[in-house]
């Protein structure tokens, strides 16, 4: 399985990286975990055709994670049909957020959220779930308070990877990290945060103590892009493949 990195930048777009979105090529699936503002272009730039895309999984219904679905709608109606439905998994309210989404940004006259052939799927904190035939296991992360927020464990071509999507530091890593072939962690910042997302000192304090073949950081901020040369963990880039 090969990971094509989209987006590894924040929020913000710090260090003028695109916003969160990784394309997983499969022997017979290709899926976007996340998929920001910047996704679609992203995606054509890498060489891959929107319509040849099975599923989206996100991790959470923020902006920089979601915000790139009405493109792809458009794309769908306008331009490029999908090969066979795309189906978008993703945490509670996933179908009626990415619906407004689309009426917002295309207004109502001929609203791609209803006539795009998309399927939407929830997904549940720990249970586990097939997404078209990758197998996905999510569980909630510090990150937000009353939406939910996930990280997903995801399993294709006998390949495992964690992602933790946007969150605070948390011990579940740890335990879920062990044995993936690739854990994906964001690391918004290099000094220690309050709430919301990793910082480095945080995550080099934890390093020893996480059991996987590969860390690989992302959703890097400008603090840390600021420090790249001190870092000791290899960071995502934009256009980068992992062979997994
Ligand atoms: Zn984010
Ligand atoms: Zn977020």
């Amino acid at each position: 399985m090969r990971l094509h990195v989209l987006g590894c930048g924040d929020a913000f777009g710090s260090g003028g990286r695109h916003q969160s979105g990784y394309l997983f090529e499969g022997s017979d699936r290709l899926f976007l975990l996340d998929c920001g503002p910047t996704t679609l272009l992203a995606m054509k730039r890498a060489g891959f055709a929107p319509r040849c895309l099975d599923a989206i999984i996100l991790s959470h219904l923020h902006g920089d994670h979601f915000g790139g679905i009405p493109f792809f709608f458009i794309e769908y109606l306008y331009q490029n049909p999908p090969a066979s439905p795309v189906t978008i998994a993703g945490p509670p309210d996933t179908r009626e957020r990415v619906m407004e989404l689309c009426k917002l940004m295309y207004g109502s006259g001929k609203s791609p959220a209803q006539n795009a052939p998309f399927t939407f799927q929830i997904l549940h904190p720990n249970e586990s779930t097939s997404v078209k035939g990758i197998e996905v296991f999510p569980f909630r992360v510090p990150h937000q308070t009353a939406d939910i927020s996930l990280a997903l464990k995801v399993t294709y071509d006998g390949r495992r990877v964690l992602f933790s999507g946007d969150s605070a530091w948390t011990d579940e890593f740890i335990t879920h990290a062990r044995g993936m072939d690739l854990f994906l962690c964001e690391c918004s910042f290099f000094t220690e945060q309050p709430a919301m997302h990793v910082d480095y000192q945080k995550l080099q304090a934890n390093r020893a103590r996480l059991e996987c073949k590969k860390l690989l950081l992302t959703h890097l901020g400008e603090e840390m892009l600021a420090r790249k040369n001190e870092l000791e963990v290899p960071l995502a880039e934009d256009g980068m493949v992992l062979t997994i």
